[in-house]
C-alpha cells in the first residue's frame, strides 16, 4: 500500500513539475516573453522554495523578473552565502535565458533542495526582454546594457543595481553568449570554439583582494569542475582578435 501511495505521489510530482518552455516546445523554438512570464508564475505557485519578484520594467514596459530560491526568508540569514546570476543583457544572446530557465527547473528537483539551506540564490533569466523579443543586442532605447553599468541611465540596469544593493550578494555571475565559429581568430592561428569562456573582474575599481580571489581561486575551481564534466573551457578574452602589424 505504501508503495502505491508513493507511486501516486511521484506521478503527482511529475504531472505538476514545471517544465521549461524550451522543453515543452521540444527545443524547436526560443522562449517568448509571455511564455517566460507564465513559466515563472507557475514555478512560484508549485514551489515552496522559489518566489518570483518583479524588480523593474523595461523601456517597453515588460517585467524584469527575479526568481529567489531559499529555504528560509531570503537574504535574512547571515550564515548563508548570497548568490546572484543574471542573463541576457544582450537580447540576441538567447541561450543565457534558456539556460537560466532550465537551471530553475533543475534546482527545484528534490535532490537539490539541500542547496538552499546553505545559499540564497537569485536568478534573473532575462535582463533585456525588449531586445529578446526583437532578437537584437540592445534594449528598447537602443542602448547596450552591458556598457551602462557606470552611467546607469537605463531602467533595466537601475533595477538590477537596486536589487544588488539591497542584498549585497557575495557571488554574482553575468551570463552571455558568444559565437564560436567565426573566422576572424583563425587568421591569427587561434581557435575559439570551446564550450565555455569565463572571466573574473579586471576593472581596477574592484578591490584587488576580490579580483585576486576570483582569478586565483574561483576561476580555476570552475574550470576544474567543467573539465570533470567534459566541457572545454578557456579564459574570457576581452575585445577582438589581436591586430597584425
Ligand atoms: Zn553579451
Amino acid at each position: 500500500m505504501k508503495k502505491i501511495i508513493f507511486a501516486i505521489l511521484n506521478l503527482f510530482q511529475i504531472l505538476y513539475a514545471q517544465q521549461s518552455p524550451l522543453i515543452v516546445n521540444n527545443y524547436q523554438k526560443l522562449t517568448s516573453y509571455d511564455e517566460l512570464s507564465e513559466f515563472v508564475d507557475q514555478l512560484e505557485k508549485s514551489s515552496k522554495i522559489a518566489a518570483v519578484e518583479t524588480i523593474g520594467k523595461s523601456i517597453e514596459g515588460r517585467n524584469i523578473y527575479v526568481l529567489k530560491f531559499s529555504s528560509t526568508e531570503f537574504g535574512q540569514d547571515d550564515s548563508k552565502i548570497k548568490v546572484l546570476v543574471f542573463a541576457q543583457q544582450h537580447g540576441n544572446e538567447q541561450s543565457g535565458k534558456e539556460g537560466a530557465l532550465l537551471l530553475a527547473e533543475e534546482l527545484l528537483k528534490s535532490e537539490n533542495k539541500y542547496l538552499f539551506d546553505k545559499i540564497d540564490f537569485a536568478l534573473i533569466p532575462q535582463m533585456n526582454p525588449d531586445g529578446s523579443e526583437a532578437n537584437k543586442r540592445r534594449n528598447g532605447n537602443d542602448a547596450d546594457l552591458n556598457r551602462d553599468h557606470l552611467i546607469l541611465d537605463q531602467p533595466e540596469n537601475i533595477a538590477l543595481h537596486k536589487f544588488f544593493d539591497k542584498y549585497l550578494f557575495e557571488v554574482s555571475m553575468d551570463v552571455h553568449e558568444y559565437y564560436p565559429f567565426g573566422e576572424d581568430w583563425k587568421k591569427y592561428g587561434y581557435r575559439r570554439n570551446f564550450d565555455e569562456t569565463i572571466g573574473a573582474p579586471t576593472n581596477i575599481n574592484v578591490s584587488a583582494k576580490i579580483r585576486d580571489l576570483a582569478n586565483e581561486k574561483c576561476i580555476p575551481y570552475i574550470f576544474d569542475r567543467l573539465r570533470e564534466k567534459d566541457f572545454t573551457a578557456f579564459s574570457y578574452i576581452l575585445g577582438g582578435p589581436p591586430k597584425l602589424i
